[in-house]
C-alpha cells in the first residue's frame, strides 16, 4: 500500500489578519458634527405590513452629542431588510426646514418565499430642532 503525503504548503502568512482589523468601520460621527446647529432630531419609524396596516412604531431622539446611526431593521419577512434614512435627514437639514415625511418599501426577498419581496413598508417622520 503506497503510502501518500500531503506536503504542507504554507501559504504566505501576510499581516492580513491585522490590517483587516484597523480598517474595521469607523464609527460614526456625532449629530453635531454631521448636522451643525441641529439641537435635537426625532425619528418616528413607522412600520406597515405589506397590507398597508400598522405593525410597529419605533421612535428614536438623537441629541447633539448621539452618533448618527439613521437606520432600523426591517421587522418583516425578510429578515436582514434595512431602512436607512440618513439620506433624508441630510436632505432635511439642507433644505431648512423642520419636518420630513419619508416613504419607502423593503424590496430584500422574502426569506419563506426569495420569489417574493418582503414588502414591508416604512413612513419616516424626521423633526428636526435647530
Ligand atoms: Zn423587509
Amino acid at each position: 500500500m503506497p503510502t501518500f503525503y500531503k506536503k504542507r504548503r504554507r501559504g504566505p502568512s501576510g499581516p492580513n489578519k491585522n490590517e483587516k482589523k484597523v480598517m474595521r468601520r469607523q464609527p460614526e460621527s456625532s449629530l453635531r458634527e454631521r448636522f451643525p446647529g441641529v439641537t435635537a432630531l426625532r425619528v418616528e419609524f413607522h412600520f406597515l405590513s405589506p397590507q398597508n396596516e400598522p405593525y410597529e412604531d419605533v421612535v428614536r431622539n438623537f441629541s447633539p452629542s448621539d452618533p448618527c446611526d439613521f437606520s432600523a431593521p426591517c421587522p418583516g419577512r425578510c429578515g436582514n431588510g434595512h431602512f436607512d434614512v440618513t439620506d433624508a435627514a441630510r436632505a432635511l437639514h439642507q433644505g431648512g426646514g423642520d419636518t420630513a415625511e419619508e416613504n419607502r418599501v423593503c424590496r430584500e426577498p422574502a426569506h419563506t418565499d426569495p420569489s417574493v419581496p418582503c414588502d414591508f413598508r416604512l413612513t419616516c417622520v424626521l423633526r428636526l430642532t435647530r
